[in-house]
């Protein structure tokens, strides 16, 4: 029978084993959203700028060639002379459309140190055609916007470097004062070269890089931070420079696109490990579960059952008490104990049944057994006989021969009584100090007596020596005994009454004898008792 218990081991454990997985759960995901993932983004955004980094030397690499480059035109004889007005065919031996496409220059400017212009050779934006011109008019229109910012940084003072042109259209310019190959004297004017950042250097700049770059002109101050912006697959991350041009805080922005794939195979592979991780989880305490119901749990439940119905069906059925377990230990502990308690309990009943001097059946055992004998006789209207027998004069027994050889003396009579007993199978008990009762059922008068003399004999065959007894040197019973059908009332108190008469009429007729009680005999009995008194 199975009992509900609200908190039972199966509950428990699996309460315990379910908050440990909530919070491992939980643990997990505070730790994705605190600490992998935000490493992840961080490791993304790095390499990110990392490339940007590599973008910006690039770029910066290309504007210090073409510084470099206009260095070196610029401190030249042959520049000096030219601008001096000394070396009329210095365009026509040094200029020519291929070493501008070679070079990619758009535009190279002389400027005389009076600040004006001295000679300007590019190739035009939009016809691809080169182009000498003194001024920038009409075919050469398209060079204005760049000369005038020359002009201004003449003006500025700020001729040797390079810098970004915000247009249009955005350049690169690199200028640099015209001095002597040795560098000796003053300046003769200022020299300009500038590089389109058009779509050709883009491309340059892609196969440089191998990256796809975009380029962005914004009206607002270079800001000092990278700025990314993540969609989808790709991520979109900008680098701003500053930028010159006919209005201050202008910029211009480098932009790299780039697949997120590293990221995005990354967060895959986590979140699969984040999946794996919780399913083993789950798996590892269902497994928990089932291993603690099949190991300790059954066998528990067995073993209650197993103490609930040791006493009723007693065997081991599923041979709890044979395993080498725990739960074995614990069934043969239960067993020993049980048994331990039923020998205890048999003990203990024998107590309340046996006389602990003698170890014949007590006073208790008899009445309950004559109520017994009594029913059935009464049912059956069987013959019922019932003996009382008394050891003659054991006082002066003890007075003789002490407390302590009485009780031996007892012992012995008791011994031989129960011999006679166990070969007619009747129950003789102590049923007062140095008095004892028989019962015998379906008992004839004369069979009655006949064991009455069996029991007296065996006493006599004992010859215990009773020196102060007046009736015989050794120690004798008396025997009365009295049939059920003989008495007046027909209860156990009467028939044992009938006995005790029968008795005395012994006792009085000199003892040592079986007297059976007879109803005329009443009345001798009544003042044989008082005689004894
Ligand atoms: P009677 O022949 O008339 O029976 O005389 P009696 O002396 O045997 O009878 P009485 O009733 O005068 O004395 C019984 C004695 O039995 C008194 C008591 O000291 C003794 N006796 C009773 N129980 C025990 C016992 O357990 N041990 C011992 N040693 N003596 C007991
Ligand atoms: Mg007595
Ligand atoms: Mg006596």
């Amino acid at each position: 029978m199975h009992q509900r218990i609200p908190w039972s081991l199966r509950f428990r454990f699996f309460a315990a084993l379910g908050g440990l997985l909530l919070c491992a759960m939980a643990a997990l995901a505070a730790i994705s959203a605190w600490v992998i993932f935000p490493a992840l983004q961080a490791e993304e955004r790095a390499t990110v700028k990392r490339e940007l980094d590599r973008v910006e030397r690039s770029f910066q690499l290309d504007q210090q060639q073409l510084h470099a480059q206009v260095r070196d035109w610029a401190h030249w004889d042959d520049t000096y002379k030219f601008v001096q007005g000394e070396y009329s065919r210095y365009a026509d031996v040094n200029f020519s459309q291929e070493m501008f496409e070679d070079m990619r220059y758009q535009l190279m400017a002389f400027f005389t140190s009076n600040e004006d212009i001295y000679f300007l050779a590019g190739i035009n934006p939009k016809t691809g055609i080169y182009q000498t011109c003194r001024t920038p008019i009409n075919d050469c229109s398209w060079m204005s916007p760049w000369v005038n910012n020359m002009r201004a940084a003449i003006a500025e003072n700020s001729t040797d470097q390079n810098s970004i042109y915000a247009g249009p259209p955005t350049a690169m310019m690199a200028s640099s004062p015209i001095l002597r190959t040795d560098k000796s004297g003053v300046s003769t004017g200022w020299l300009f070269k500038t590089r389109s950042l058009d779509a050709e250097w883009l491309a340059f700049m892609e196969v440089y890089t191998g990256l796809p770059l975009t380029l962005n002109l914004s009206h607002e101050a270079a800001p000092i931070n990278d700025t990314f912006s993540f969609s989808g697959n790709t991520v979109y991350a900008e680098r701003y420079f500053p930028a010159y041009g006919s209005i201050n805080h202008l910029s211009l922005g480098v932009g790299i696109e780039l697949n997120r794939t590293n990221y995005l195979t990354s967060l895959t592979t986590f979140r699969y490990v984040l999946l794996w991780t919780a399913g083993l989880m789950i798996m590892v305490i269902a497994l928990v579960l089932l291993l603690l119901e099949k190991i300790v749990l059954k066998p528990l439940r067995l073993l209650t059952q197993f103490t609930q119905q040791i006493s009723t069906v007693g065997a081991d059925t599923h041979g709890l008490t044979k395993r080498n377990d725990e739960i074995g230990l614990l069934s043969r502990a239960f067993q020993e104990q049980f048994t331990c308690q039923q020998q205890l309990n048999a003990e203990l009943l024998k107590l309340s049944t046996h006389d602990a001097l003698t170890g014949l059946p007590n006073r208790r055992l008899f009445d309950q057994r004559l109520d017994v004998a009594f029913s059935e006789a009464t049912a059956t209207s069987a013959p019922l006989a019932v003996m009382m027998l008394d050891i003659d004069h054991f006082k002066l027994y003890n007075d003789h021969y002490g407390h302590q050889r009485g009780d031996e003396c007892l012992q012995q009579v008791a011994s031989a009584f129960n011999s006679v007993s166990t070969r007619f199978g009747f129950l003789i008990a102590r049923t007062g100090g140095e008095e004892f009762s028989v019962i015998l059922p379906e008992a004839s008068p004369s069979s009655a007596k006949d064991v009455g003399e069996h029991l007296m004999l065996a006493i006599d065959h004992l010859q215990l020596p009773h020196a102060t007894s007046p009736v015989k040197p050794f120690v004798t019973v008396s025997v009365g005994i009295a049939m059920l059908q003989d008495c007046q009332s027909q209860t156990p108190s009467a028939v044992m009454s009938s006995a005790d008469q029968a008795l005395y009429l012994a006792k009085a007729a000199g003892r040592h004898q079986v007297v059976l009680f007879e109803p005329s005999l009443a009345s001798r009995s009544v003042s044989a008792h008082n005689k004894l008194l």
